[in-house]
């Protein structure tokens, strides 16, 4: 098994395609629960559109418009959805009252992102920072940290993006050779990043550095909160095969970030980093919900409008389809139901995470058979602007992104089937013996 059993970017939610409310979701609900759905319900009946067919984000999804200029509108439409929802007090539902959020249950923060995927709102560059900062914060920040961040995040003033990965360091994470060294009340910060999502539109970082060599590969690496306007960050964005610049690289030249910017202990951060890689995992397989995903409905939709509802073939495809949708939401609620017993996502993110990437590659499968010869159309001559089409690039995305499909099965054949565990030689040797090599 490699180090890194992780990964993702901010439009997750959209790519994944989370499934969407089902009535059954009410019925063990407590009285408490049904009446936050209610009222949940009702508020975003007053400040949201409802979702009917095409929406404006997946519309704008799958223009893969690359401009500067639609960038900064999508960005600004989450800021400003993010903003309204914390006006009205429903921005992070399971963060305590103190740090800016509702505190309430994460039972209810699943029953809002329900609610929410009926409307035509998004918050989706907010993904890292909701999905993966803030329960850092929570699991591992100082006071002090936690007032600084968390109310700003929620209140949609400040967008987050995670620097891990680098061209030597993605499976196995702990191999990463950025180095930070210690200047007095500063570390100063050399090295590149790669595969950061939404680098190029955020605020602040989430940073993982060398800050000691002479240590095995785990145990010299430091947490860091980095102000993405320091001076000697450079951000390159890198296009995919969808045409969309969602990624980047990012370069560290002599970047200064304060010693209080430290999350957890110096030398530390790998165990900060679980925390933030087994959310994003979770966050990924669809286990925190939420997001304007496609369900299966709109496959069905789909289909009776290429007229193949009745193939026999496009019928198994959807009665397949159906019957994925369904799988996953039950292993989302049962990762939901650790979570909510104080557990930290364990290996069943794995299953939720592989379940999810292989979903989505046979969704995309599917989308383009019902389409037929026009599936191979693209941007404004196919159905729904190609979303469809980028549903069906995207898949890549999600199968490599939060740890590659080959790492989480690693991951389920050790800690879940027992299986013998690769050899990992590298694992007790000091870094610095590495970097020869
Ligand atoms: C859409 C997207 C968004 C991303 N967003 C971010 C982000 O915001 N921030 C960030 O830091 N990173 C991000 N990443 C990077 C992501 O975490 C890495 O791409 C991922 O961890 C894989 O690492 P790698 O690309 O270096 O591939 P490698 O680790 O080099 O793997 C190459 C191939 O070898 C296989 N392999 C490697 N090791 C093993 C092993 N031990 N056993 C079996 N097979 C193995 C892999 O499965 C893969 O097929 C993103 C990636 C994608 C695709």
């Amino acid at each position: 098994m490699s180090e890194r059993d992780h990964e993702y970017g901010a439009a997750s939610g959209r790519e994944a395609g989370i499934p969407p409310r089902s009535e059954r979701d009410h019925e063990q609900e407590s009285p408490e629960d049904r009446a936050f759905r209610e009222e949940a319900r009702a508020w975003l009946a007053a400040h949201a559109k409802p979702r009917r067919g095409e929406s404006e984000f997946t519309r704008r999804y799958a223009s893969a418009d690359n401009s500067p200029a639609a960038d900064a509108e999508h960005v600004r439409l989450c800021r400003e959805w993010q903003r309204t929802l914390f006006e009205g007090g429903f921005a992070g539902i399971n963060v305590p009252k103190e740090y800016g959020g509702r505190g309430g249950t994460a039972k209810q923060a699943r029953i809002f992102a329900q609610e929410q995927a009926r409307f035509d709102v998004n918050s989706g560059v907010f993904a890292v920072g909701l999905g993966m900062v803030v329960p850092t914060l929570l699991a591992h920040g100082t006071e002090e940290q936690k007032y600084r961040y968390i109310p700003a995040l929620l209140r949609g003033d400040e967008v987050w993006c995670q620097l891990f990965s680098e061209p030597g360091a993605g499976s196995d994470l702990a191999g990463l050779r950025t180095r930070a060294v210690r200047d007095g009340d500063e570390f100063v910060v050399d090295g590149q990043k790669v595969w950061n999502s939404g680098a190029h539109h955020s605020d602040m970082g989430i940073l993982l550095a060398r800050t000691d060599v002479d240590v095995p590969k785990h145990r010299g690496i430091t947490y860091f909160l980095v102000d993405m306007r320091t001076p000697g960050i450079d951000v390159r964005p890198l296009r995919q095969i969808n045409g969309v610049a969602h990624f980047n690289e990012v370069f560290l030249s002599d970047v200064r970030i304060p010693v209080a910017n430290v999350l957890g202990e110096v030398n530390g951060g790998w165990a900060v980093a679980q925390t933030t890689l087994a959310n994003e995992r979770n966050m990924i397989g669809g286990g925190t919900g939420g997001g304007a995903g496609v369900g299966f409905g709109d496959f069905k939709r789909l289909a009776q409008e290429y007229g193949v509802a009745g193939d026999p073939v496009i019928r198994q495809g959807l009665a397949d389809a159906f019957i994925r949708f369904e799988v996953i939401r039950y292993l989302g609620a049962r990762a939901q139901a650790a979570i909510r017993a104080g557990k930290m996502p364990g290996p069943e993110s794995s299953v939720l995470k592989l379940s999810m990437s292989e979903h989505v590659a046979r969704n995309g499968d599917l989308a383009l058979a019902i389409q037929g010869a026009a599936g191979m159309l693209i941007g404004e001559d196919a159905t729904q602007n190609g979303l469809w089409q980028q549903q069906f690039l995207g898949q890549w995305g999600i199968r490599i992104g939060g740890g590659t499909e080959q790492i989480q099965r690693n991951v389920i054949g050790e800690r879940v089937l027992g299986l013998p565990a690769e050899a990992r030689p590298d694992k007790t040797l000091p870094f610095r013996e590495l970097l020869s090599s």
